[in-house]
C-alpha cells in the first residue's frame, strides 16, 4: 500500500493545522493510502518512523514549516539510502512564499479530494535546494535589517504570526537597529563591502508582501540570486523597499545582483555579527557559509 506522511505544526492557525491533518488522513485512507500524521516537530521524526514505500510527504503550515519537514526528510531518507519523498503544501498561517510560487489555490470545500488527486497524479516541480551553515532551505536567506525584524518576532512571538505580528518588532527594530556593515563574497570574489547594508540570497523572486528583491530568481536553474544593497538607516531601507516593490532597486547605484554557487557572508567590524533569517525564520548571526546542495526537492502541484 502507498504510503503518505502527513505532517502538522499544531500550533500553525490556532489548532486549525491539527484539524486539517485529521481530514487529510481520512481522505487519504479512502482514497487507499496508508495515511499517519505527525503532530510534533519533524526534527522528533526518527528513522523508524520513516517507512519505506512513502509515494508522498503532505506538510500543513508557514514556509517554516515546509523548510523544516523537507529538510528532516532529506536527512532520514538520505541517510537511508533513499530519494527524499516528494511534498505537498496547504499553506497555514501568514508567509506562504513557495504557495505562492507555486500558484497552489486549495479549495476547502473539497480539500480532502484535491489532495488525494494531486498525491495520485499531480505535476511535480523542482526546487534547488539550498543550505545556510548547514540548515536546508528551498526560498530564502536574508542578512540585515528584515532578519533582525525576524529575530525580534520569535524573542517576543507567543502563539500564532499574523501580519499585525510584525508591527510592534518592526517598531523596536527601527528604532535601535545600527545598520553594521556586512562583506560579500560569491564563488571565491568579494562583491560587496564591508558596507553597511542587507542582504538577500536565493531561489524565488517573492519576498514577504509585494517586494521581489530577487527578480530574476528560478527555483530550477542551479544557481542562487544574490542581491546586496547599500543601506545606512531607515530612510535608506524605506526606499529600498519601495523600488523594490516597483522591481526598480537592482538598477541603483551601489547595489549589486548577479547569480553564483557559493556565498559567503560576514560582517568585519561587527564581532557578534548581523542577524540572519532563512525561509523567514531567525537562523543565528552571521558569518553564514551558503550554497547549493546536490539534490533538487520536488513539490506536488495539483493539476
Ligand atoms: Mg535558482
Amino acid at each position: 500500500m502507498d504510503r503518505v506522511l502527513i505532517f502538522a505544526n499544531p500550533i500553525a492557525g490556532r489548532g486549525l493545522g491539527e484539524a486539517i491533518a485529521y481530514r487529510i488522513r481520512e481522505g487519504l485512507a479512502a482514497g487507499g493510502y496508508d495515511a499517519r500524521m505527525w503532530l510534533l516537530p519533524p526534527t522528533e521524526l526518527t528513522e523508524d518512523d520513516l517507512p519505506t514505500g512513502v509515494t508522498a510527504a503532505v506538510a500543513i503550515g508557514g514556509d517554516g514549516t515546509v523548510r523544516a519537514v523537507a529538510e528532516r526528510l532529506y536527512v532520514l531518507a538520505t541517510a537511508a539510502g533513499r530519494e527524499t519523498p516528494p511534498l505537498l503544501i496547504i499553506p497555514l498561517g501568514t508567509a506562504n512564499l513557495m504557495v505562492r510560487h507555486l500558484g497552489i489555490d486549495w479549495d476547502d470545500d473539497h480539500l480532502e479530494s484535491q489532495v488525494v488527486s494531486a498525491i495520485r497524479d499531480g505535476q511535480i516541480v523542482w526546487v534547488d535546494a539550498a543550505r545556510c551553515n548547514g540548515s536546508l532551505f528551498l526560498l530564502m536567506v536574508g542578512v540585515g535589517f528584515d532578519a533582525a525584524v525576524v529575530h525580534e518576532l520569535s524573542r517576543v512571538r507567543r502563539g500564532p504570526i499574523s501580519y499585525a505580528s510584525y508591527v510592534l518588532p518592526a517598531a523596536t527594530v527601527a528604532a535601535s537597529y545600527r545598520f553594521p556593515p556586512v562583506r560579500v563574497e560569491v564563488d571565491g570574489k568579494m562583491v560587496f563591502g564591508p558596507e553597511d547594508g542587507v542582504v538577500f540570497v536565493g531561489n524565488v523572486r517573492e519576498y514577504g508582501t509585494g517586494f521581489p528583491f530577487l527578480p530574476q530568481a528560478r527555483p530550477d536553474d542551479g544557481l542562487l540570486d544574490i542581491c546586496a544593497m547599500p543601506c545606512s538607516n531607515l530612510l535608506d531601507a524605506a526606499r529600498l523597499f519601495l523600488l523594490a516593490a516597483a522591481g526598480e532597486h537592482i538598477h541603483e547605484e551601489g547595489v549589486v545582483y548577479l547569480k553564483g554557487r557559493r556565498v559567503r557572508i560576514d560582517s568585519p567590524l561587527t564581532p557578534a555579527g548581523v542577524p540572519v533569517q532563512i525561509d523567514g525564520d531567525a537562523a543565528g548571526h552571521t558569518p553564514v557559509e551558503i550554497d547549493l546542495m546536490p539534490v533538487r526537492m520536488r513539490l506536488i502541484v495539483p493539476r
